[in-house]
């Protein structure tokens, strides 16, 4: 079978790593240290049991999914024969740089090199891999046995041939494979979602009109299941304002400091940061838009 190495063990790549076991793939998982792979090797088998309830796994499915890893923190030895290396290390353009000149001197020729980041492009990093044409990112989203994207990107320089047989590869991992034809910063997802956060953020902002009335119409407009706060409350309310206040940095427009002091003072400082903390535009488990009459008037 052929060998797949997913490097960093944290959130996203112990799920990597495990759903590329499971679909059989032998998977070598590499980290910095024995402490980054022992909260790896925890991370992945914490995931039997959402495995068990959303996909059904049984434990001899399970089992031989555990028993195609390994763990790893010799990276000369992780890319050893390695078919595909998945990058999933941390978002700092230093730190993948330098993974990226380590790598590129020890894996064999052949060997695809994919990144998961989700901010940074393929092309910043291209070069430091010693082998553009057969490197792109593989971008999956968060929960990935169930939530299946997997955004390919190439940069300008990337192979067709290699890009194909990543599309193939995320395909044969249980994955809705979603090509791009060019580099887009966001991908397909964050594009669309990012805007459409923002815009529904600045109407309650500038007292347009409130979170439920906001949600209200866009689900009845729409038929969607979930309006922009519902949707806000799953991405937690931490990250929104980080972004928020970020783009208050570097527009200075007051709408951003506005809505950032909003977030920070209405919710943060509360500790209401979204479903995960069980209130933020909503309280949970049982949020106001689960409500049957709550489309109705
Ligand atoms: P994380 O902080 O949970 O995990 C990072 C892991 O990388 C840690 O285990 C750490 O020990 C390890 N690491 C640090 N330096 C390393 C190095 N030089 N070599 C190998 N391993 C190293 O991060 P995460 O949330 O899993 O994100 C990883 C990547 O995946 C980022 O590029 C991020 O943008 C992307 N991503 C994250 C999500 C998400 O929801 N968390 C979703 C999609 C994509």
């Amino acid at each position: 079978m052929k060998k797949v190495v997913v490097a960093g063990g944290g959130v996203l790549g112990s799920q990597i790593a495990m759903q590329a076991a499971y679909h059989g793939y032998d998977v070598t998982l590499y980290d910095i240290n024995e402490e980054a792979l022992t909260q790896a090797e925890a991370r992945v088998q914490a995931l039997d049991a959402p495995y068990k309830e959303d996909l059904q796994a049984t434990s001899d499915q399970l089992a031989a999914a555990h028993d195609r890893m390994q763990f790893t923190a010799d990276l000369r030895r992780a890319v050893d024969g390695a078919y595909l290396v998945i990058e999933a290390i941390p978002e700092v353009v230093s730190i993948k740089t330098e993974f990226y000149e380590s790598i590129g001197a020890y894996a064999p020729e052949e060997t695809i090199f994919a990144t998961n980041s989700s901010t940074l492009l393929p092309s910043q990093f291209a070069e430091a891999t010693g082998r553009p044409d057969r490197f792109l990112a593989l971008h999956f989203a968060n929960s990935i046995w169930k939530n299946n994207t997997a955004e390919v990107m190439g940069h300008e320089g990337t192979d067709e041939a290699v890009f194909d047989e990543v599309v193939a590869f995320a395909r044969s991992i249980g994955m809705i494979a979603l090509p791009l034809h060019k580099e887009q910063p966001g991908y397909i997802l964050n594009s669309l979602l990012v805007p459409f956060l923002d815009a529904a953020e600045m109407l309650y902002v500038n007292d347009v009109a409130d979170p439920e009335t906001i949600d209200k119409t866009w689900m009845i407009g729409t038929g969607a299941p979930l309006g922009p706060f519902a949707i806000l409350d799953i991405v937690g309310l931490e990250t929104a304002y980080n972004i928020v206040r970020m783009k208050a940095e570097a527009t200075k427009e007051p709408k951003f400091e506005k809505l950032a002091t909003v977030l920070k003072e209405q919710f943060i400082d509360q500790g209401k940061l979204g479903r995960a903390t069980g209130e933020g535009f909503y309280t949970y488990p049982n949020p106001r838009f689960l409500d049957p009459d709550f489309l109705k008037k």
